[in-house]
């Protein structure tokens, strides 16, 4: 946090699931701060870590929520991983990822033959010895590493479970090549939706419900990092973290209010 004045805000990136939504039930008052922010021309993004959804998938979602956002407003792992690849030179791709989160990748070649970029997300219980010695060969023969993101571990239902992360750790270990990591809290994809944006960090807030991945996140890219007391928000777990959000709101339907002040 900054003690100097602070920059007007010029811009939004909000993150979806518990700011905008849960599951299929829209916050009270989100549809109509987007709106708002619409018709004030003033431009957002909405950040969510999922791997599991196509942005096809999750466009249809928002349609299905009458939630009035754009198809190329939403930045997901799959879709910063297209733009990244966007601007390499025609990049050939081995994709290690759902079924589903495929078509996100249409537009580039698929090859198991010196690929140029070995890209992992979620696939469930198919890791294996021969899946990652074969990527391991990929990447000592010339691939580059793109990993969706790089979480150690998720909480399910029955405990902790292994994510995807610590075998794109161990690729990085036995290959010597570090992954090009996208997702929050990598600072390369909040730059990637300030980029879409054409804005500064100073000029943008993020709104989001973890304190780690969303405002910590954002505050580390030097953006400002806004809570909502809505979503995965809890308040012993603000009260005892280290990361101070820059404001804690009630939830997205402040969004007027903050501009209005
Ligand atoms: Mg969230």
């Amino acid at each position: 946090m900054s003690d100097s004045f602070p920059s007007p805000i010029r811009g939004f990136l909000i993150d979806l699931d518990g700011v905008i939504y849960i599951d299929d039930d829209v916050i009270p008052g989100a549809a109509e701060s987007i709106q708002y922010l619409k018709e004030n021309h003033i431009p957002c993004r909405f950040l969510t870590n999922t791997t599991i959804q196509s942005l096809g998938n999750l466009y249809k979602k928002v349609q299905r929520l009458h939630l009035p956002i754009e198809k190329d407003e939403i930045i997901s792992p799959p879709a910063a991983a297209v733009r990244y690849l966007r601007k390499q030179k025609n990049p050939s791709c081995h994709l290690v990822i759902m079924e589903e989160t495929r078509e996100d990748f249409a537009e580039f070649r698929e090859t198991d033959d010196h690929p140029d970029y070995v890209v992992i997300g979620k696939i469930g219980d198919r890791w294996n010895y021969s899946l990652m010695n074969q990527l391991f060969s990929m990447l000592v023969e010339g691939a580059s590493l793109i990993a969706l993101h790089k979480d150690r571990c998720t909480m399910k239902k029955t405990g902790l479970h292994i994510e995807f992360g610590a075998f794109v750790a161990g690729l990085e270990y036995a290959s010597g090549k570090q992954a090009y990591v996208v997702g929050k809290p990598s600072p390369a994809f909040f730059q990637s939706a300030l980029d879409d944006m054409g804005l500064a960090p100073e000029e943008v807030v993020m709104i989001g419900d973890d304190i780690l991945s969303d405002v910590s996140g954002a505050q580390n890219v030097g953006m400002r990092g806004f809570l909502v007391q809505t979503g995965k928000y809890n308040k012993d777990w603000a009260k005892s973290s280290s990361i101070q959000p820059d404001q804690i709101i009630p939830s997205i339907a402040e969004i007027p209010n903050l501009l209005e002040a």
